[in-house]
């Protein structure tokens, strides 16, 4: 059976949102959109045109727990006698969202964002822009979520899915694989423009942040694995030959990562510098976009042993080794 997809708006940059359905033997909701009414009505409307209603929804699967993939989940689940079926990553966020969310804003705040150097509107606006993603959702009671193994398998459109952990985007991102019809339920991991890795404060117990885009460039080496025929994202069209795009992503960081290492050594040292100077082609209001990706460039760097971070007075700065 062919996943339905129905597209869901969202206010974020990131444009609309796909959540796909599955309707037999039982209705399987693959994430929930965002919380806000418009997307709650363009669910409702999908659902009527396949005739069905929130309260006939028996399960949410979330692939990774951003609030463009889970925000309506609490919704779906007030409103019939769903469950919520996400990985055992990945639940924390569902029944404690409001603790993970201000535990990530206090890591920018206090942390990650000080060493930045980024002039104090910018630090503004990311805190602001931060702060409004924790009012997109809703929380899942705890006694409404069924966690899944990194490895399990799920049951949907009466065909066996395997799960896998494709960390990057973000850490507990995973994709659904059905290997006899080759199809995969990509989210995030695989988009056809190149996902933007998330900068999560450091798992309990750990000092230091996880690099992300890293480990993304790894996870595509798991996905490209799948041998996958159709890929249904997160966000766009489903689309055949992931290889390609797989490709053309690899590429794109590649060659990005290059040009990092080539503004490093020729002595920008700093984050503001190198942003302008990576997203020169962008307006100067634009560039705080790509600061994520900045970032992944550097932690790509730093780990092949290119770049080393340094802090002085509270503020990194990168230097070619
Ligand atoms: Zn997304």
């Amino acid at each position: 059976m062919e996943p339905i997809r129905l597209e869901l708006p969202t206010d974020l940059g990131v444009g609309p949102v796909n959540a796909y359905l599955f309707t037999q033997p039982e209705v399987v909701l693959v994430d929930a959109g965002i919380k806000t009414d418009a997307c709650w009505e363009a669910l409702v409307d999908g659902l009527a045109a396949h005739g069905l209603a929130p309260a006939d929804v028996a399960r949410v699967v979330i692939t990774h727990t951003h609030v463009d993939h889970y925000g309506l989940a609490g919704r779906l689940v007030a409103e019939s006698d769903a469950t919520v079926w996400v990985s055992e990553l990945g639940a924390p966020w569902l029944s404690a969202a409001d603790d993970k969310w201000r535990e990530r804003l206090v890591y920018y705040r206090d942390d990650f964002l000080r060493h930045l150097g980024l002039p104090a509107e910018m630090v503004a606006k990311l805190l602001g822009d931060m702060t409004r993603l924790t009012t997109l959702v809703d929380p899942v009671p705890a006694e409404r979520i069924v966690p899944f193994h990194l490895d399990g398998v799920l049951q949907m459109g009466g065909a066996a899915w395997q799960v896998v952990h494709t960390p990057g985007h973000a850490s507990m991102q995973t994709v659904f694989h059905q290997p006899q019809t080759r199809q995969l339920l990509s989210a995030d991991m695989l988009l056809a423009v190149t996902p933007t890795p998330v900068v999560e404060q450091p798992p309990p117990g750990a000092g230091r942040r996880v690099p992300a885009l890293p480990l993304f460039v790894r996870s595509l080496d798991v996905v490209e694995a799948l041998d996958a025929a159709m890929v249904y994202p997160g966000h766009g069209r489903p689309f055949g030959d992931p290889r390609r795009v797989i490709n053309r992503q690899r590429e794109r960081i590649a060659q990005r990562r290059g040009e990092c290492l080539e503004f490093v050594r020729a002595g920008l040292e700093r984050v503001p510098a190198l942003l302008d100077a990576m997203y020169a082609h962008q307006p100067p209001a634009t560039r705080l976009a790509g600061l994520w990706m900045l970032i992944g460039y550097l932690d790509l760097l730093i780990e092949d042993g290119l770049v080393t971070q340094e802090e002085q007075d509270d503020v990194w700065h990168y230097l070619a080794a």
